[in-house]
């Protein structure tokens, strides 16, 4: 054998190179792939409607391709959704699924259906590292941030699993990121995610049908305004720093100056029509009263607000109580009275544990915060 057949001879062998997951590209990405394999940039579109809109996962099915592409695709890339562990349906038409990622992790996506539409809300991370204390997610610590087709398949999971119902009412018209995590902090994967669901070759939503979510990432909340058009929410929970300090320590971070300095920027580089949703968990005792309600007011002057206000929904050991429905309707009266578009949101999926901040389920306490407020909290003083 000579010297360089020696060398040959013991070159590792090359590990096999991953296939792509097609579900997590969006249209440029996509694109890349196609001209990557020496294909034209129109075949993008074609994979994207059968994934998406036509719900097909298997190559072989799709005969607008060649023979010999959907060779190609099938040794270079694959469509792998999220299994899933536990599929349930509350008595109030709720939809809740328990979905099982490669790694072992869980994570959940609720479909919420309404007279006027059907909203999905998603995960974005498995766990999350803001520890709000009010949150049954924050609870499990964080765990790591979701790829985009972990984020896109709980969009196709639901679209798929709500059309095999054949009822009318069970589709998504919108879809909302408040399920676990916070998307902010996995910021490429989010957008890249938010671009498939707005993709007409995709789902087709509307800028005002996606909703992202954040606990108050301020230079976040700037990019996201930079790259693109959507919906945003903040939860904001506090209307003074000592206390969002306490329910929201990202707060310490990006304190309510910052943040409000940061909604206003976002607004400014959106269409004239948007408006920021705030979600405003009232805890009783804490943040209920109506001198809340007036701090709230003067907070948001000038910011073009939809208010969610979400009545606390207990959970074992959180150590707050929900508010009367009298504290809910003087706070929320308050706010009507000063022109504030104001939401009282309904708890839904109650019997499925799928209501706001029970997402998590039945999991172990990583942040031990059953330990740190095993005294109850409710009527806390600032
Ligand atoms: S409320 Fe949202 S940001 Fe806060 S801990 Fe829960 S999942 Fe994270």
């Amino acid at each position: 054998m000579t010297e360089v057949q020696q060398q040959i001879e013991i070159q590792p062998l090359k590990p096999a190179v991953q296939p792509v997951n097609l579900l997590g590209l969006d249209r440029a990405a996509m694109e890349d792939f196609f001209t990557g394999i020496g294909e034209k940039k129109f075949r993008a579109t074609q994979l994207m409607k059968w994934i998406h809109q036509q719900g097909v996962v298997d190559f072989q099915q799709m005969n607008n391709l060649s023979k010999d592409l959907r060779t190609q695709l099938a040794e270079h890339a694959c469509i792998k959704n999220l299994e899933v562990a536990k599929d349930q349906l509350s008595i109030d038409g709720t939809r809740k699924w328990l979905l099982r990622l490669p790694d072992g992790n869980h994570i959940e996506a609720v479909f919420i259906p309404e007279d006027d539409r059907g909203t999905l809300c998603v995960s974005s991370q498995v766990g999350c590292a803001l520890d709000c204390s009010f949150c049954s997610t924050g609870r499990q610590g964080f765990n790591r941030n979701l790829s985009t087709a972990e984020i896109i398949s709980q969009v196709w999971l639901a679209a798929h699993l709500l059309e095999e119902e054949k009822k009318p009412g069970r589709k998504i018209t919108n879809v909302v990121m408040m399920g676990m995590g916070e998307p902010l902090l996995n910021f490429d994967n989010t957008v890249q995610a938010v671009r498939i669901m707005m993709d007409d070759f995709a789902y087709g939503l509307s800028k005002r049908r996606v909703t992202v979510s954040t606990a108050g990432v301020v230079p976040a909340m700037d990019r996201l305004g930079d790259v693109i058009d959507m919906r945003l929410a903040v939860s904001l929970h506090a209307t003074n720093d000592a206390l969002r300090n306490e329910l929201v320590p990202v707060n310490k971070k990006y304190p309510l100056k910052e943040l409000m300095a940061a909604c206003r920027r976002f607004i400014n580089k959106q269409n004239t029509r948007s408006r920021i949703t705030f979600e405003y968990v009232m805890l009783e005792g804490v943040n209920d009263r109506p001198e809340h309600a007036r701090e709230l007011i003067k907070l948001l002057k000038g910011i073009p607000t939809l208010m969610n206000l979400i009545p606390f929904n207990p959970f074992e050991g959180s150590g707050y109580r929900a508010p009367s429905r009298n504290a809910v309707s003087r706070f929320s009266d308050i706010l009507h009275k000063a022109g504030m578009t104001t939401v009282v949101r309904k708890t839904r999926g109650d019997d499925i544990d799928a209501a706001c901040g029970q997402l998590a389920g039945k999991i172990e306490d990583k942040s031990r915060r059953h330990r740190r407020f095993a005294e109850p909290r409710f009527g806390m003083e600032q």
